[in-house]
């Protein structure tokens, strides 16, 4: 039986008690990166806070099941479908083809994504895999009466809908509706200005990369087909949880759930988990604005990923949070003294269950409570501080890490390595470090044979790396 967990749902506008469909499991479906640019350390949050999302739910005892797709077609510059598609600009702007562009910038978000310390989905589907579920899904609604052809292009209509903004209250409906009716761009195709493209045949830039063959003539999909095709493509007709960042509720989301529902004819997801945006001291930080901040240009600056993780968890995921190199350094300073005083601690001894047992159950309830990562911090210092031995507190930081996931133990001993080898060569050590996260990432994405050649690498320069339980260890031989 997993334990009580909660958190809000936009659905509903508030904290409630999660209740999957079945028993133990759920099945989740996270909307993915637009691959034109890379991915900044705002975009990056939303999935750090996914992953916390996740891992806190595999603790409470649930069975997860991830979908995330990858867009690689049909994001426009607008999410209210104008302007050009998103990759088609990245590669004019770079010179290449759509999908090398697509390819070099989902591998640069997978390296950033990995290094914060998040799991990858279960299954991660690019759109550009899925155009024949995307014309069915269209044909199906043109079929129920829910889709209308003009000017070439396909239109969800959004007057068949007894409720089309789902997410919102009254007072928001009319600000929306305000915003919608402001749209400068207007297209005069659609019937409702709130109606929405399924696909496009025509647009003003005709020199779209891809297009497909369609009943509807040789084009491409609009982008939030994509979501609710892939979605049902590999999660079937329910799903329990969707996430995404506060700006996807409109009109993403709420397209999605307009396009998916009328299809199926039922409600298709029950809880809805949003979380908030990182802003730098101008705004929300965002692609489109040109400099922007990465994980990777964090470590080449020096900063270790997970300090970036450790900054996102303090705060909670449905504020915003603003960020500057003064707050980051604050956090490695604090980071640094945590991971101190766990090397201080005394391997060896009987871990006292009845102790763990209880602090577990704090953990959990921090977390478990609309996702209070900054608490659950709270709880690992207290562990610290705790009337305890050693080994019981080293299974509570190995436990607590399957959520926080710092690498809190493995950064203990690289300190005690560090501190027991004073002679060692500074330029050695960083090479070897650097080595040994390579291969953990190699190791991650299961290429096995890179991982080998870099142990091989390092026993060539005279260094031997162990796997334990505490991390890897490594020495001169
Ligand atoms: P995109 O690649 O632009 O489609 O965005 C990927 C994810 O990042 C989406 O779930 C967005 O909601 C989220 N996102 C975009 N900007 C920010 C930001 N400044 N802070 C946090 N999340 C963001
Ligand atoms: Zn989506």
């Amino acid at each position: 039986m997993a334990n009580t967990f909660t958190f809000y749902n936009t659905l509903d506008r508030k904290v409630e008690e999660f209740k999957p469909r079945e028993e133990g499991k759920v099945s989740m479906y996270t909307c993915g990166p637009t691959v034109y640019h890379y991915a900044h350390i705002g975009n990056i949050r939303t999935y750090i806070m996914q992953d916390v999302l996740i891992k806190s739910l595999q603790y409470a005892g649930y069975d997860v099941k991830r979908v995330m797709n990858i867009t690689d077609v049909g994001h426009l510059a607008s999410d209210a479908d104008t302007g050009e598609d998103k990759m088609l600009a990245g590669a004019k702007r770079e010179h290449k083809t759509v999908m090398e562009i697509a390819k070099f910038y989902t591998d640069a978000f997978f390296n950033d994504f990995d290094a914060v310390g998040n799991k990858r989905p279960d299954v991660i589907e690019p759109a550009t895999n899925c155009i024949p579920e995307f014309i069915h899904m269209v044909d199906v609604l043109i079929k129920k009466g829910f889709a209308y052809v003009a000017g070439g292009n396909v239109y969800f209509d959004t007057s068949k809908l007894k409720d089309y903004y789902v997410f919102s209250s009254d007072v928001e409906k009319e600000q929306l509706q305000v915003g919608v009716r402001d749209d400068v761009e207007e297209d005069t195709n659609k019937k409702n200005k709130t109606d929405f493209v399924l696909w496009f045949t025509k647009s003003k830039f005709e020199d779209q990369a891809l297009k497909w063959d369609s009943p509807w003539g040789v084009g491409y999909p609009g982008w939030h087909i994509e979501c609710s095709c892939i979605s049902m493509k590999h999660l079937g007709e329910y799903i329990d949880i969707h996430c995404g960042g506060v700006d996807n509720i409109f009109p993403h989301h709420t397209n999605e759930i307009a396009q998916s529902e009328s299809y199926l004819g039922h409600e298709w997801c029950r809880y809805w988990f949003h979380s908030n945006h990182l802003n730098d001291q101008s705004g929300k930080m965002s692609k489109s604005k040109g400099a922007f901040l990465t994980v990777s240009l964090l470590k080449e600056k020096g900063y270790d990923p997970l300090v970036y993780r450790f900054f996102c968890l303090q705060s909670h995921y449905r504020k915003p949070l603003v960020f500057s190199f003064e707050a980051l350094d604050s956090v490695v300073g604090a980071f640094n003294k945590l991971v101190k005083r766990i090397s201080e601690l005394k391997e060896g001894g009987v871990v006292d269950e009845a102790v763990k047992a209880e602090f577990e159950g704090k953990f959990r309830d921090a977390i478990s409570n609309d996702l209070n990562t900054a608490m659950a911090i709270t709880v690992l210092y207290d562990v610290l501080k705790a009337d305890t031995n050693d080994a019981t507190k080293i299974a509570l930081i190995e436990s607590f890490d399957k959520v926080l996931s710092l690498d809190l133990l493995a950064h203990a001993k690289a300190l005690s390595n560090k501190e027991d080898k004073p002679d060692v060569d500074p330029e050695l050590e960083a090479y070897v470090l650097d080595a040994i996260e390579r291969r953990a990432t190699a190791k991650k994405a299961k290429d096995f044979a890179t991982a080998d050649a870099i142990r091989a690498e390092l026993l060539e320069k005279g260094v031997e790396i162990k796997d334990t339980r505490e991390g890897v260890k490594w020495q001169l031989i």
